[in-house]
């Protein structure tokens, strides 16, 4: 079995949550954090994309922040801007951060229910200018990902490319961003 194949297998999913009786199925990517083998896999595949793939001879050199979303974006993220040697930038929910930021507004959808939520990036954590990577575990219908693409174009930033560990392909949630988009796995 390839190596995105067994960390597929590992996706766990849970029925109506995080809203009981929403017909939602959520997929959860801890088991794989849990297995520090399966975890170093999923950090080579991606590093491998990053450097190989997306940008030929060195993205690595090309990228200058890697942002994480609130919260399980966080997990991911700082990995890899370690490994790229580029700074890691939290975007959390609105009230979370100190100092002066930025704010986006994204529609949110859980089940049937939707929600507007706030985004911030504190305001200096990106220089006009710098190269980025936005980063979190799941893309359903894009509305999280592109505020955090709002907030680093805010800045002066310039999105390279947004990159997740699971895509719900059928939610077209890629098309409402503004950068190449790359999944591990799609769901259709
Ligand atoms: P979007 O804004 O509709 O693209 O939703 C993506 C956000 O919701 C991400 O921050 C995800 O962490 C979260 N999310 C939605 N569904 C799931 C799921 O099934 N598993 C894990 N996270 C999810």
């Amino acid at each position: 079995m390839g190596d995105v194949e067994s960390l597929k297998k590992m996706l766990k999913t849970h029925s109506d949550f995080p809203k009981k009786a929403s017909g939602i199925v959520f997929l959860d990517i801890f088991p794989i954090f849990r297995d520090p083998i399966a975890a170093e896999t999923l950090i080579t595949h991606f590093m491998h994309h990053l450097v190989a793939e997306t940008v030929p001879q060195s993205l690595s050199k090309k990228v200058d922040v890697v942002v994480g979303l609130d919260a399980r974006g966080f997990i991911l993220a700082p990995i890899l801007a370690l490994r790229l040697g580029a700074a890691f930038v939290p975007v959390r929910k609105k009230g979370k951060l100190p100092g002066e930021c930025v704010t986006a507004t994204y529609e949110k959808e859980y089940g049937s229910v939707f929600y507007q939520d706030e985004f911030e990036m504190q305001a200096d954590a990106i220089r006009p200018g710098q190269t980025i990577i936005i980063v979190d575990d799941l893309i359903a219908t894009g509305g999280s990902a592109k505020a955090a693409g709002q907030l680093a174009a805010k800045l002066g930033g310039k999105v390279l490319e947004y990159l997740f560990i699971i895509e719900l392909s059928y939610l077209k949630g890629s098309q409402m961003l503004d950068a190449p988009v790359y999944s591990m796995v799609k769901e259709d």
